[in-house]
């Protein structure tokens, strides 16, 4: 028995003193930080971090093993700022309110995870579902199921009949009364209880809805839902509990009371004006811009039936424009961080951002700074995503191309790594 231990104990001492390190050769290396790629590069990874970047490729040691990404574009993994995991667009989607259960939006949202992951995107925020989105990251820590990081807001708050509300659109007797607790809040108090609410439910940060939307079944794409002294309510509580407050909002007046209240991002920000840009500016309020969704409900609108007669009209006039607010925007120099909406259009699609907003002017690696290192400022996870550094989580992702020559590369996704933990190797 004692020479059993003895062994054990050895064998022990081994696997810690000689762990393995996975080398990463990089054709090109785009760091996150730097505006120029760098050639031939070595990125040491051991266990679910960065350990050291290294000029040239490195030669591993014996137990080490080697990635050869030597005819790549290496880059950070990808975050997308504005994603809802548990739907995705159909005609049936508005019916399926009725007829599915939350484990049926459960089974869905694992398949848009792992399509979600596989795309290039290792960090997801999840801006708003039933409840099913918190399970789902709960899931994915734990190592059961594949999908990025996901934070997540839990359910949306909204005010009544707002954007957000989810009896929008139901026979009166099915409307009831949604209360703080699924997330509907009229003045401060319920704002407050709200809030609170979604602490208890395990959420990691809040989003709320400050203004009409497209897609639910209300009159209003653009109208103002919240008053000031209910933003305010919903900042300083927010604050209380650490979170960040991420904003809906396409009406130029709903946008501009929520900035002033001091959230972190606004969503879509569709019909923001000269005064909100300068307002943006001067809070230092990030924008989300969405435009892969704002093209998306357009082009769908068009389809006859595929939306409800209340929906097809604010989709018509609020998609189209959204490209064009990034353009001005981008332009003004307000700060953006990638966001797509997905789950508005198809799921594994939140690539086509990359080259919307290369369409519209931006710089192709200020787009990828977008979706890596800002993106991971507006998280509050500067310090472990969004760059590849010595001590950050390795979060790695390789496309077959060079993404700033060619946007479509962005489609091209060759290899994912979340964690240290290889997901995709083509
Ligand atoms: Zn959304």
């Amino acid at each position: 028995m004692k020479k059993i231990t003895l062994l054990l104990l050895l064998a022990l001492f081994l696997l810690n003193g000689f762990s393995q390190k996975t080398y990463i050769w990089c054709g090109a290396l785009i760091d996150g930080i730097a505006d120029e790629p760098r050639k031939n590069m070595t990125i040491v990874v051991e266990k679910d971090k960065i350990v050291s970047v290294e000029n040239g490729y490195a030669r591993p040691g014996t137990n080490d093993k080697v990635i050869d990404l030597k005819t790549k574009t290496v880059t950070p993994g990808w975050i997308d700022m504005h994603v809802h995991m548990e739907h995705e667009t159909s005609p049936s989607r508005y019916m399926e309110t009725f007829t599915l259960n939350p484990a049926d939006y459960a089974y869905m949202s694992v398949k848009f995870a792992d399509t979600t992951l596989k795309t290039g995107f290792t960090s997801v925020r999840d801006l708003g579902g039933s409840g099913v989105n918190i399970s789902l990251r709960n899931a994915i820590s734990k190592g059961l199921i594949t999908g990025p990081r996901i934070f997540t807001a839990g359910k949306s708050i909204a005010t009544t009949g707002g954007h957000a509300d989810p009896t929008n659109g139901y026979r009166k007797d099915l409307q009831g009364d949604p209360g703080a607790r699924e997330g509907v809040a009229n003045g401060p108090d319920e704002c407050r209880k709200a809030v609170r609410q979604r602490y208890k439910d395990g959420s990691d940060l809040i989003k709320i809805t400050a203004t009409g939307g497209v897609l639910s079944v209300a009159k209003s794409g653009k109208n103002p839902q919240f008053f000031e002294d209910e933003l305010v309510a919903i900042v300083q509580t927010a604050k209380d509990y650490g979170f960040k407050v991420a904003v809906h909002a396409h009406g130029t007046e709903g946008m501009k009371r929520a900035v002033r209240a001091g959230v972190n991002s606004i969503e879509h920000g569709t019909f923001m004006d000269d005064e909100a840009i300068a307002l943006f500016k001067q809070y230092g309020t990030w924008y989300v811009p969405t435009i892969t969704a704002g093209r998306s409900v357009g082009d769908s609108a068009k389809i006859p039936g595929y939306y409800p007669a209340l929906v097809t009209p604010k989709a018509l006039e609020i998609g189209p424009q959204i490209q064009n607010t990034f353009a001005k925007a981008y332009k003004a120099g307000v700060k953006i961080a990638f966001g797509t909406d997905a789950g508005v259009y198809k799921h594994g699609l939140n690539w086509l951002e990359f080259t919307y907003m290369i369409e519209a002017g931006m710089k192709p690696m200020d787009a990828i700074k977008s979706a890596t290192i800002h993106a991971a400022d507006l998280l509050g996870e500067k310090d472990k995503l969004g760059s590849i550094e010595v001590n950050k989580l390795a979060d790695i992702v390789a496309v077959d191309g060079d993404p700033l020559k060619d946007a479509k590369v962005f489609g091209k996704v060759v290899f994912v790594m979340k964690g240290g933990v290889v997901y995709k190797q083509l």
